[in-house]
């Protein structure tokens, strides 16, 4: 298992690690097989989508902030249950295939470390399987 760690500035935010991963996995040597993404925390997650306009990162996170406000009525005591909310519609992994020790995306496509509770120090987790 290897570990990246990020250091995140805001209290919500869309990080791109796509290159973070793609170095790992040319580190590994790995070049054909899969890389699975992991995500260690119920206040951030992981998704993949639209990497070439950063706007859209931004019209997401927007979405999400507005659709699950940071006061509302919830239980939790911690006070940071928008933050979990957010995660589990996000998920806490990906896979990516890997072909020629490149990760196989569309061309449009950009894997997102997603910030919930911020800012923090925050790990992802990469299982690179194959050979
Ligand atoms: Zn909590």
């Amino acid at each position: 298992m290897e570990t990246l760690t990020l250091k995140t500035t805001g209290r919500t935010e869309f990080l791109d690690i796509t290159r973070e991963v793609e170095k790992m996995v040319s580190r590994s040597a790995m070049k054909d097989g899969l890389v699975f993404v992991f995500v260690p925390h119920t206040t951030a997650g992981i998704t993949i989508n639209e990497g070439a306009d950063p706007s859209v990162a931004e019209d997401i996170l927007g979405v999400l902030n507005r659709l699950i406000p940071f006061q509302g009525d919830y239980r939790h005591r911690e006070g940071n249950s928008a933050a979990h909310i957010k995660a589990g519609l996000m998920g806490a992994s990906v896979q990516v295939a890997v072909e020629k020790g490149k990760l196989v995306l569309g061309t449009w496509q950009a894997i997102f470390f997603c910030e919930f509770d911020g800012p923090r120090t925050r790990k992802v987790l990469l299982k690179i399987i194959g050979a």
